[in-house]
């Protein structure tokens, strides 16, 4: 199978945007690389009492609009690649809601399932330690990612904050919210995808209510999808999951709470009770009316997406459809609500916490979900005014919102 370099995928998705903004060579060259990049090693000292060297980085992709923002993975694959492309999809990302912030993104190559608690801890203060001086509300600002959640952006706000002896806990977002948390942050990459297959259904005349849909991953974006789907547009049947044990289906519908139950319990939705087991992948390509996406990269690709049925799909993982793919599912009348879009609500809702962690004062849980759905709604059709104004799928509209907004701070402050 064809190995992708998501980089070099991102760069080209910012090269045909640019073409279609008429923008100038400067610009699409500055555009299609990282600002400032770092890569540094962190010894670390194990439970067997031996030293073990992780390698760290972090992307701050543009800062034109406003700090970098953007979370921190914890992956055994990660790639410096990976991360460049992650910190780009970032930055437009916040600019297709429009938020004051840039873009970036953070990885430790590390496999979090065989370290302990007390290697995390001492992983995630080792990665701040590396950081510290570059990081920081005015700076970049990271937040959890793949494998990683609120408790590690806790031990690294205190090792931070232990740094550069100041309270400052903006520098994170995702934290619990006893040290300066916001509500609604746990669900709000669900929810805001939840709410933009809403505004798709709208559009496209769908009746949820009625339908079925998929959830490829069940990490935090899968498990509050599979429930928020339900919730929030009234109905919908949840069909089929998977996580990296497997699959399972069942056409008469699973609960989706119990279904979170069990794999909270279990580590895995395989072995869920009156559900059949199937194959990992081909739950992506069932007849189902939305297939949320929510697991790692390139996950649809030119093998596959001939043998997508959803009628839309919306994806809360980043940079799941590969190039050739997005053609394939757009030529088959697929509705693909793309990642820096229909996975935005995380960003927003951080960005609800750098200014409530800014103030010292909190919102309580409705405002903050009025105040997402708002900015979500807003950006939702502010991409299906592009697709029409350029007659282009999707994605693309999105990046040309996105881009034209980064490129026409860079060009304000003169940098092109
Ligand atoms: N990691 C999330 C994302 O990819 C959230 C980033 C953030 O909140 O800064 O959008």
């Amino acid at each position: 199978m064809k190995s992708y370099n998501s980089f070099e995928v991102a760069q080209q998705q910012v090269v045909e945007a640019a073409r279609l903004l008429n923008l100038d060579t400067p610009t699409c060259d500055l555009l299609m690389w990282p600002q400032r990049e770092f890569k540094f090693t962190m010894p670390v000292k194990m439970e067997n009492g031996r030293v073990h060297v992780f390698h760290g980085y972090r992307v701050q992709y543009n800062t034109a609009r406003g700090p970098a923002k953007g979370g921190i993975r914890f992956h055994p694959d990660e790639t410096f690649d990976t991360i460049r492309a992650l910190a780009g999809w970032m930055t437009w990302k916040t600019a297709v809601v429009d938020l004051p912030l840039g873009g970036g993104k953070g990885g430790v190559v590390c496999d979090p399932r065989t370290l302990s608690e007390r290697e995390l801890e001492a992983v995630s203060r080792a990665y701040v330690r590396a950081v510290a001086h570059y990081i920081g509300v005015d700076k970049d600002v990271p937040a959890p990612d793949v494998y990683t959640n609120p408790q590690t952006m806790a031990w690294m706000m205190d090792e931070f904050e232990t740094i550069k002896g100041v309270h400052q806990p903006g520098v994170l977002t995702d934290k619990p919210r006893q040290i300066g948390g916001t509500e609604g942050r746990r669900d709000a990459t669900a929810r805001g995808g939840v709410i933009t297959v809403r505004e798709a259904c709208k559009a496209f005349g769908i009746d949820p209510q009625s339908g079925s849909y998929a959830i490829q991953g069940f990490g935090n974006a899968g498990q509050r999808a599979a429930l928020l789907h339900h919730e929030l547009l009234g109905g919908g049947k949840l069909i089929a999951v998977c996580d990296s044990r497997g699959g399972i289906l069942n056409e008469n519908g699973l609960n989706p709470k119990e279904l979170v139950t069990h794999k909270l319990k279990t580590g895995s939705v395989v072995g869920f009770p009156g559900a059949k087991e199937i194959p990992r992948d081909s739950v992506l390509e069932l007849d189902v009316q939305v297939l949320y996406p929510a697991a790692l990269e390139n996950a649809i690709n030119e093998h596959n997406a001939s043998k997508i049925k959803a009628r839309v799909v919306c994806e809360l993982a980043n940079g799941p459809t590969t190039p050739e793919a997005d053609l394939i599912l757009h030529h088959n009348g697929i509705h693909v609500i793309p990642d820096i879009l229909a996975s935005a609500g995380g960003v927003t809702v951080s960005y609800f916490e750098m200014v409530q962690d800014q103030y010292s004062y909190f919102w309580d849980e409705a405002t903050v979900h009025r105040r997402l759905d708002e900015k979500i709604t807003k950006a939702y059709h502010t991409v299906r005014e592009a697709m029409e104004d350029k007659r282009v799928h999707p994605r693309l509209a999105a990046m040309v919102v996105g881009v034209a907004r980064v490129a026409e701070a860079c060009k304000l402050r003169g940098w092109v």
